[in-house]
């Protein structure tokens, strides 16, 4: 399968990692749309972020669980976690993953 996040996850290109868990993994977005933006990302591939729900609820905690711990460490604790589903919501990448974003980062 030609998935970019899945070749993140298998190292096979390059990317600014900031964390990980045992379901999870954790970069920089590639193109930041705001002062902190880290994707949150599963190792196991599902298309969205409904898809890894009904498959792998652990992983989806997981995944959360994550997310939160680095907004806490990166930003003031103050963060949005997004989850575009769908193309007309403007998902891109078809391997679920979340979007933590901040405006303010951790001083
Ligand atoms: P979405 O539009 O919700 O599917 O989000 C996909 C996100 O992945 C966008 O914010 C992109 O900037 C980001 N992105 C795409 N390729 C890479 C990459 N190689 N490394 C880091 N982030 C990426
Ligand atoms: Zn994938």
């Amino acid at each position: 399968m030609d998935c970019i996040f899945c070749k993140i996850v298998a190292g096979e290109i390059p990317a600014t990692l900031v964390g990980e868990s045992e379901h999870s993994i954790a970069f920089k977005d590639i193109s930041p749309r705001q002062p902190i933006h880290i994707l949150v990302v599963p190792r196991e591939h599902h298309s969205n972020v409904a898809e890894l729900a009904f498959a792998n609820p652990d992983a989806l905690v997981d995944l959360v669980q994550l997310g939160s711990h680095l907004a806490e460490q990166h930003s003031s604790g103050s963060f949005r976690l997004t989850f575009n589903t769908g193309t007309e919501a403007g998902q891109t990448v078809f391997h679920a993953h979340g979007h933590i974003t901040s405006t303010t980062p951790k001083k």
